[in-house]
């Protein structure tokens, strides 16, 4: 499943000991293995070899520069949400054929630069978007390509928080509605209505969900053909989800044979647009013992680490497996029951709660494990805190992939205005 194995009692990354790692780069560290990344990648792109889909990294997910060349270099085609994220993606070179943009709110001068680089398609959510992305292409004397993304109105069975194909949520348009703009499609002259997109939410673990989801699009797809309306690319999102704890998801291949006759029978040009799958288990995030404390009810260990780093766990009560550097019989032998905890002022800054987890002091190193996804692309400076460096472990090589950041890095946007005091 993944390259961070204990090898003669020491957590290794690919072929290096991670507490070199940690000793040479300083913590808080994210290290990233190549070969795990690339494999989640290859494991898809095999699984549905038959139809050939085009799998669109989702940028949001993990969006270094290091990850996405890795991917495109694959021939991962990309997934944005942002005029920044369009950025990255020209910036590694990705074929702008192969990029898609979702969001419910992209604004004037990102749907401009989106035109203009002549991305795959936008994924539409909404009817006012969908006629101000005409109305710009018109103003720069193009047509450009679009899919509706469908809100399918099912259950995906995951946090409420990254439920995302439900009608309460603000994602996609319902069927009815879609079918309206559908049908008035030719009134709109810039804008060829070439695809179908759905994205109904993270960390599915389920084929269930996608099966109702899919199901659904068919009956509709079917409906517009009746309606003189031809499609030709059905984007069914990412939202696969990983192993954190006791999750068993579905592998590639058992998701593959669960949808791929749905697939096969539309005919259509498939996309993904898969993150965490990706990403999710190929990297981890390191930090420092700094002080174990211990206080009539609890004990707590203290990490260089914080919600700032990782804030999985303070939003969405996430679980992350927490692994020692060291794995003797001796550390298998004696844990304790501990929270986990980082240096920031908020009583949400935990990585863990009542876990029995092996002894640990001072200065020891822990890794906090699957935090490749929606870690270090959710880090923010809370409590001016720099942001970790990351790390791309290939074989026996480690390659930094982004430099910690420094105090002059936390003040280097703020102005001092004279005129002010
Ligand atoms: N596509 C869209 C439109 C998304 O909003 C997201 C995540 O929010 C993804 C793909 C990737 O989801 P995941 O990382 O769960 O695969």
């Amino acid at each position: 499943m993944h390259e961070f194995k204990y090898k003669n009692n020491q957590l290794y990354c690919e072929d290096i000991k991670i507490q070199d790692l940690a000793e040479r780069f300083g913590t808080p560290l994210y290290i990233y293995s190549y070969h795990t990344l690339i494999d989640h990648f290859i494991k898809l792109q095999k699984a549905f070899c038959e139809i050939k889909p085009l799998i669109c990294y989702s940028v949001k997910a993990n969006p270094n520069l290091a990850l996405l060349k890795a991917l495109v270099d694959k021939g991962a085609g990309l997934d944005i949400v942002s005029g920044g994220e369009l950025f990255r993606a020209l910036k590694v070179g990705c074929p702008t054929n192969k990029i898609v943009y979702a969001s419910v709110g992209k604004t004037d001068q990102e749907i401009e630069e989106a035109i203009r680089c002549g991305i795959l398609f936008f994924n539409v959510e909404s009817r006012p978007e969908l006629e101000n992305i005409n109305r710009i292409a018109n103003r720069l004397n193009k047509t450009t390509n679009v899919a509706i993304r469908i809100n399918p109105d099912v259950e995906p069975k995951t946090h409420k928080y990254i439920t995302t194909g439900k009608l309460t949520n603000k994602f996609g348009i319902d069927f009815e509605s879609a079918r309206q703009i559908l049908l008035l499609r030719k009134a709109l002259s810039n804008v060829h209505i070439l695809g179908l997109h759905i994205h109904i939410g993270s960390q599915i673990t389920e084929s269930q969900p996608y099966i109702a989801a899919i199901t659904k699009m068919v009956d509709f797809i079917g409906h517009c053909y009746k309606d003189g309306i031809c499609i030709e690319y059905l984007n069914i999102g990412g939202g696969l989800g990983i192993i954190y704890d006791k999750e068993t998801p579905q592998t590639a291949d058992t998701f593959a044979k669960k949808i791929l006759p749905m697939l096969k029978k539309t005919k259509l040009k498939i996309i993904m647009e898969p993150g965490r799958f990706i990403v999710g288990n190929a990297g981890i995030l390191i930090a420092k013992v700094l002080y174990i404390k211990s206080t009539p009810k609890k004990k707590f260990i203290i990490i260089d680490a914080g919600m700032n780093d990782l804030i999985r766990p303070a939003l969405y009560d996430a679980y992350h497996n927490i692994l020692p550097l060291r794995c003797t019989s001796y550390e298998l032998r004696c844990t304790e029951k501990v929270d986990v905890v980082g240096p920031i002022c908020e009583s949400a800054d935990f990585f863990a709660k009542n876990r029995k987890l092996p002894y640990f002091k001072e200065g020891d190193y822990l890794a906090i494990m699957g935090a490749g996804a929606y870690g270090s692309s959710m880090a923010s400076n809370y409590n001016s805190r720099c942001q970790p460096c990351e790390v791309m472990v290939k074989k026996n090589k480690a390659f930094l992939i982004r430099k910690r950041e420094n105090y002059k890095d936390l003040v280097r946007k703020e102005i001092i205005a004279v005129q002010i005091s």
